[in-house]
């Protein structure tokens, strides 16, 4: 049956997600090797409390806790969002082929991907995944951020915690909001169901994509208002913008 499998993959390879050239033999499920290594990391200044990529380094020379015109405006709950890489071409696409198509097992080599971009220097008592409410979880059969956790976890050595931060009501999906109504969206969709266990814990809190930080945010909201020490977020990847 295996060489039965391999004969079909030889005549018939499976192309490419992102440039569609045959995949033979590649690391990872639906993409080549050279577009799994365009994967493209977030790199040079960044906001440090959002993760903002900077146009100038300039502005953090001058003073290294220079934050962007957001933040100052409207601080974030949570204290520092990291993103290992940018939300465009190759990891743009794997990331849509991983949540959409769905592909769960796309899930261990972004994680994994993921653990290798970011340099985690806080430390960390708790990891957390951003929860989906049950019905798309129904639909999608996996939360793409519970296994990016779980792939990551491990690499930071921080226990996992799935089931304590809640989603307390369906939301409209994120991708069809502007900017405004995303905040309005989320608020009030979450809930910690035993604040015990994040009282005084540094959490980290970890989902797929960091677009307006409306969802972290309000997640970290409801962390922080349940006693957890510090937030740290962390995404696979982060708009350009
Ligand atoms: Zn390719
Ligand atoms: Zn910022």
């Amino acid at each position: 049956m295996i060489r039965f499998h391999a004969l079909l993959d030889f005549l018939f390879p499976a192309s490419c997600a992102y440039c569609s050239s045959p995949v033979r033999e590649s690391r990872v499920p639906r993409f080549c090797e050279q577009c799994w290594s365009d994967l493209s990391p977030l790199q040079g200044p960044v906001c440090p409390s959002c993760g903002r990529a900077f146009g100038s380094p300039v502005a953090l020379e001058h003073s290294p806790e220079h934050e962007c015109l957001a933040c100052r405006k409207d601080p974030p709950r949570y204290d520092q969002a990291l993103a290992a890489g940018i939300f465009e071409g190759p990891l743009r696409e794997a990331i849509h082929v991983y949540k959409y198509r769905p592909l769960r097992a796309l899930g261990g080599p972004l994680a994994a991907w993921m653990a290798e971009q970011v340099r985690m220097t806080v430390p960390l008592d708790l990891a957390m995944p951003v929860p989906l409410h049950r019905s798309r979880l129904r639909h999608r059969g996996f939360n793409q951020a519970l296994l990016l956790a779980q792939g990551v976890c491990g690499r930071f050595s921080v226990p996992l915690s799935f089931d304590n931060l809640v989603r307390t009501r369906h939301t409209r999906p994120q991708v069809e909001l502007s900017g405004r109504e995303r905040a309005e969206n989320v608020r009030g969709a979450f809930a910690v169901a035993r604040p015990g266990e994040v009282q005084d814990r540094k959490v980290l809190l970890i989902d797929d994509v960091f677009t307006t930080g409306a969802t972290m945010n309000e997640c970290a909201k409801v962390l922080k208002d349940a006693g957890a020490a510090s937030v740290t977020v962390l995404t696979l990847a982060r708009t350009a913008e």
